[in-house]
This record gives structure tokens, C-alpha cells and sequence, in this order.
């Protein structure tokens, strides 16, 4: 049984069964919701992990339907991952969550408009190519734009969209790696994307980005949309395997949660084989023993630390290593809480993303940095838009940057694509 919505994102047929056995391994202990952001700020128990597996449960069971309070209490759920990471019954919180909001559009329930709006770009090149040419104008009349509308174009940056396909090469290679761009990356991030570049090239690497790449699907699957999310797999399987690279390096760790889960998702060998090959860019760099040129005058930075990389990608500490031969490390002292970006959330639910990020830039204020690093395009562009609109002048990079600019101080040959 299948269900088409008007946004044309097919709702597949429920797993209810699996949806109930993944909900009945929490033992309703408690233990998570000292740490769930939404549980902290609601003081609700439909607010916390625990309260949201008792309505998926409710939901799959028919005993519960999609209504304002339950779809809401799930829709509101940022996907952090905090819960699953300390649970002791090892409830495997994210996959019931996605699995859960298939559900609700199963039932009729359909994702927030401004999210579905999302993943509409997300799965279309001929959107993204005209948000790249629009971008520069979206961004210039910002307060001519609806107030949904000005809340995206404030997350742009202010550099023209990344134009990066085909293989860019070093002399005397070490290897041969592809770079995933992702469907945001090339607009919101083109800085670090030209800097990865770069630096895998000083690091004697040729890079090759696919052409015919595509979102990795992490939106559509957190939205309760898997068809379209294995769509989207599908087609990165085969544009990446088309390289023969070593391995696939990603820098937004949002996009790498999901890559690495592709071979649970995809269930064939080609997706456990590009999973395998998925690696945050200094995961990668760190180690094939690469390391920057000392800094003669290290810059002052803060690391944020991305939900996703703390609790699904667990790479960070390369991060950190590689950093600290550059720069004056400091680690904001929240790192243990969610900026509220989370995905779709930074549009879908404003209110939500506000208030939290509004501890982490009293903390940035607070650090005594010149700079903020993170290795997620979201938290980097939620953080820049606040800093912006609070007057606070710092800079938002990724980690990268600040490698690619130490390695072009030291040597002025290092191309800035
Ligand atoms: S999700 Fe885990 S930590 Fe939270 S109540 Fe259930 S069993 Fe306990
Ligand atoms: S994923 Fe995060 S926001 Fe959602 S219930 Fe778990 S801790 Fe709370």
C-alpha cells in the first residue's frame, strides 16, 4: 500500500512491525533526557526521547493518530542523537526517529512546507543550479524577501557558489580520492570545498569531484521520505564507484552521518563499499601522516563541535590533532549540546534553533577566539547568520580553511580555486 502526496515525495508502506520491535527495546529508564536539548528547554515529558518512543509506539500501533500535538512533538525532534549515545538498552533512536516520521506521512501527516521546499532542492539540479545564480541577488535584498524567505537567504555566504567538477591534480600523487560536495555544500559552503582541494592536493592527493553526484539523502530520510532518500543513494553509489578513488572525503558532517550509514540503508555491497570508503576530510588527512606547516603566529580559534560528528561520525579528534599544530585551540565549553541547526530544523522550526543557539554565541562572545571552526556546513551557516545578526564580528570556517590558509602563508604556490 502506497500513498502519493501533492509535493509528489512518496510515502512508502509502514514497517510497523519493525517500527514496534525498534521501539519496544527502550526500557523507558529515563537516563536520556538530561541530555535532549528539546526535553530542556519544553521541561515535557512529549519533549523528550523517551516521551517521543511512547507516541511512535502509540502511532504504529494505531493506538495514537497523527495529530497537531504528537506530529509536532516528533517533527520537533532535532535528530542530535545525544539520546542513542547514552543509552544504555542501546535503542537505535535515530533509525527509529526516521522510521517514525515515514509513519506520520504514511498516515496523511506531511513534513513541514518550508522542509519539503528543502527537499525539493535537495533532489533537483535544476533547482540548485538556480539557486546559485539567484544567490548573490537573494542575499543583496534580503529585506525585500518574506520573512520565511529572508531566514534563508541570511544562511547564505557572502562568496559566489563553488563550480568544482572533474579531477584536479598534483604532481608526484600519493593517491587518487573524490570529494562529496553534497547538494548545499557548492552554495553554502564553497569556501571549504575549494580549500579541501587544496590541501589534499599539498598533501599529494588528486581529487576528483563526480559530476553527476547528488544529495546524500540525509533530509528526505529524516523527513520520513526513504524512497527518495535510497533515490538519491543510488545515485551517488554509482557516480562515486564510476571513480575508482580510494576514498570518498566528505567535509560537512551532517551529509557523512548518512554516508556512512549507506550500507545499512542501501543493503547491497556497492553501498557498504562506498560506506567503508567515507571519511571527514582531516580523519582522511591525519591519517595518511599528513601535517601542516607550523604557524609563526597561530590564530585564536573555537571549535563547535557538530552533533553529528560527536555522536555518528566520531571522527573529531583528527580534527582537533591537526588544528592544534596551526592554531590556539579553545573547545566551547556547550559542545555537549546541539546548535539547533539540526538539518531542516533551521528553517522548520525557527523558534527551536533560536533559542539554542543563542547559549553558543554568548559562548563564542565569551572564548576569547578570533575565529569559529566547525566541520558542519549547517551549524557553520546558523552560527554565522546569529553572529551576523547580533553584530558580533567573527568568522565562521570550516577546520579545513584554516589549514588551506597556514599552507598558502608558507607557500604562496598553493592554489585558491
Ligand atoms: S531511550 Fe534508552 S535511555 Fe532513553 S528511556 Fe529508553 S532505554 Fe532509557
Ligand atoms: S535525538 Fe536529540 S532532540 Fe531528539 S529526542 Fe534524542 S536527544 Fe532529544
Amino acid at each position: 500500500m502506497a500513498r502519493n502526496d501533492s509535493n509528489a515525495q512518496t510515502a512508502v508502506a509502514p514497517q510497523q512491525h519493525d517500527l514496534l520491535q525498534l521501539a519496544d527495546s527502550c526500557v523507558k529508564c529515563g537516563l536520556c533526557l538530561p541530555h535532549c536539548p528539546t526535553f530542556d528547554l519544553a521541561r515535557v515529558e512529549a519533549e523528550s526521547p523517551r516521551g517521543r518512543v511512547g507516541l511512535i509506539q502509540g502511532l504504529a500501533a494505531d493506538r495514537l493518530r497523527p495529530g497537531d500535538a504528537l506530529t509536532r512533538h516528533l517533527e520537533q525532534c532535532l535528530s542530535c542523537g545525544n539520546c542513542e549515545s547514552v543509552c544504555p538498552a542501546n535503542v537505535r533512536f535515530g533509525e527509529l526517529m526516521d522510521k517514525g516520521r515515514a509513519e506520520l506521512r504514511y498516515k496523511g501527516s506531511q513534513a513541514p512546507t518550508l522542509e519539503r521546499a528543502l527537499l525539493r532542492f535537495a533532489g533537483s539540479r535544476r533547482l540548485q543550479r538556480l539557486a546559485g545564480q539567484i544567490s548573490g541577488l537573494a542575499r543583496l535584498g534580503q529585506r525585500l524577501l518574506p520573512a520565511s524567505l529572508r531566514r534563508l537567504a541570511a544562511l547564505l555566504p557572502d562568496q559566489a557558489p563553488a563550480r568544482l567538477a572533474g579531477r584536479y591534480r598534483t604532481t608526484g600523487s600519493r593517491g587518487h580520492v573524490a570529494l562529496f560536495t553534497g547538494c548545499l555544500g557548492p552554495l553554502l559552503e564553497p569556501r571549504a570545498l575549494a580549500d579541501s582541494i587544496a590541501v589534499l592536493n599539498a598533501a599529494g592527493f588528486d581529487v576528483e569531484v563526480p559530476k553527476d553526484q547528488a544529495c546524500c539523502g540525509a533530509l528526505a530520510l529524516h523527513a520520513g521520505y526513504p524512497d527518495e532518500a535510497r533515490r538519491l543513494m543510488a545515485r551517488n553509489i554509482r557516480a562515486f564507484s564510476g571513480t575508482g578513488a580510494d576514498a570518498v572525503i566528505f567535509t560537512a558532517s551532517g551529509c557523512g552521518a548518512t554516508l556512512r550509514e549507506y550500507g545499512r540503508l542501501n543493503g547491497k555491497p556497492a553501498g557498504a563499499d562506498f560506506a567503508g570508503k567515507a571519511q571527514d576530510i582531516c580523519h582522511f588527512l591525519a591519517g595518511t601522516g599528513w601535517r601542516p606547516p607550523r604557524a609563526s603566529s597561530p590564530d585564536r580559534v573555537a571549535v563547535h563541535l557538530p552533533c553529528t560528528m560527536k555522536n555518528a561520525v566520531g571522527q573529531h579528534d583528527a580534527t582537533l590533532q591537526l588544528l592544534a599544530g596551526v592554531a590556539d585551540v579553545r573547545s566551547l565549553p556547550g559542545n555537549s549540546r546541539c546548535c539547533g541547526a539540526a538539518g531542516a530544523s533551521v528553517v522548520s522550526h525557527p523558534a527551536v534553533a533560536d533559542t539554542l543557539r543563542a547559549g553558543k554565541l554568548t559562548e563564542i562572545a565569551d572564548s576569547g577566539a578570533t575565529e569559529v571552526v566547525t566541520s558542519n556546513v549547517g551549524c557553520a551557516r546558523h552560527l554565522q547568520a546569529g553572529l551576523n545578526q547580533s553584530g558580533i564580528e567573527y568568522r565562521v570556517s570550516h577546520p579545513v580553511s584554516v589549514l588551506a590558509r597556514v599552507l598558502r602563508k608558507g607557500s604562496p604556490g598553493v592554489p585558491d580555486l
